[in-house]
């Protein structure tokens, strides 16, 4: 699979302060004029920042959500652009979007994640783009689809934008805890890898979903080599129309921003380079998935363990447990993993498991 992306512009060709991180930030919405223009005359009193974002359209996962204020809210953007001259940025789904944006003079887009996963979307807003000279941001799609992520790349590119840049967000997934997105870092590593010359960002705040655990994962993104950061940020996020949750005070970007280390490219080389500090990042990450899902599964046999209780079933079943052995080792083999160290590790889950059933038994009586 070879990407089909070239001649891509450098960051710092068309960052105009030939800065090599991006810096992104500004409220999942725009939600009043009166919040927009705070937004703007609070982050202009800040300096180094890119683009401000807003969420104009905005796709939520169910109905009866704010689904954003559409074209007006265009014009409120526009008014506090002209009044601060900071640059504006908005999510894009179609083809309309994108005119609307662009004649409300926006000057970068970027495509979410529920809209990159669907080629047909991704396709219409490329048409839209043809012959315009703006930086698109692709998300990826909310699916940990790589393939998926660098087609809607390669349909943009392919409409002609050279200014192109993609943001990983996390992927879906139930066992994200404590996190509202898994990373899955090996995805945008992968990415870079495919395709070295092109800028790849992170959004924190979609990953963490809690405004406390941006400062980590952003920090995370950067230690590995990530070019900038699009971090939600709200004058009063606690009464914000959307992702309330996660979104930063705005007056504590400032901080934010401070306490962030990032390597300029001449530091980051030695250990950017370093394939062993890679793998040993992607392990870490590895690892943490395994620890939420052992998590889960014992969650579960605790469950299970309170039914045992109240039905008067022993905890050990013979039958089942054969099974589960027969079955592991079985699939361990397809997967080419050792079946005797399999045999261990679940011969040690399950010991854990029985004096896990064995409190719940006991927490009944
Ligand atoms: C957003 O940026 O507010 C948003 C909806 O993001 P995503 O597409 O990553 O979910
Ligand atoms: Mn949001």
């Amino acid at each position: 699979m070879k990407p089909l992306l070239s001649d891509i512009e450098p960051l710092q060709h068309w960052l105009e302060d030939q800065s090599d991180f991006l810096r992104i930030s500004g409220p999942c919405s725009a939600e009043t004029p009166e919040q927009v223009m705070a937004v703007m005359e609070a982050l202009a009193a800040q300096p180094g920042l890119h683009y401000v974002r807003f969420g104009v359209w905005k796709p939520r996962t169910r109905p009866n959500s704010f689904e954003g204020n559409g074209k007006p809210a265009l014009g409120w953007l526009r008014a506090s652009a002209l009044k601060t001259g900071l640059k504006q940025m908005v999510e894009v789904a179609d083809a309309q979007h994108v005119e609307a944006a662009l004649e409300a003079g926006i000057e970068a887009l970027w495509i979410g994640a529920r809209t990159t996963v669907n080629p047909f979307s991704v396709q219409n807003i490329s048409d839209a783009l043809r012959g315009i000279d703006v930086p698109v941001f692709v998300k990826n799609p909310i699916s940990p689809d790589l393939p998926l992520w660098l087609g809607a790349l390669e349909r943009v590119h392919a409409a002609g934008i050279r200014k192109l840049v993609a943001v990983h967000r996390g992927f879906t997934s139930y066992d994200a805890h404590p996190y509202r997105n898994a990373a899955r870092w090996e995805i945008p590593l992968q990415l870079k890898g495919m395709v070295p010359d092109l800028p790849v960002i992170c959004d924190p705040s979609h990953i963490a979903g809690r405004r406390d655990l941006v400062p980590e994962v952003a920090q995370r993104a950067l230690d590995f080599g990530m070019q900038g950061l699009m971090v939600e940020a709200h004058p009063n996020p606690e009464e914000a129309w959307s992702d309330a949750a996660q979104q930063l005070p705005i007056h504590e970007l400032g901080e934010f921003w401070g306490r962030l280390e990032y390597r300029s490219k001449m530091e980051i080389s030695p250990e950017y380079n370093n394939r062993l500090w890679a793998l040993r990042k992607l392990i870490d990450s590895l690892d943490e998935d395994l620890l939420n899902v052992l998590a889960r599964r014992m969650e579960y046999t605790r469950e299970i363990g309170r039914h045992k209780a109240e039905h008067n079933i022993t905890l050990f079943q013979l039958e089942r447990w054969n099974e589960i052995l027969k079955t592991r080792t079985h699939r361990a083999g397809e997967l080419g993993l050792d079946a005797d160290f399999i045999r261990t590790l679940w011969m040690d889950m399950h010991q854990r498991g029985l004096v896990v059933q064995a409190e719940a038994l006991a927490s009944r009586l």
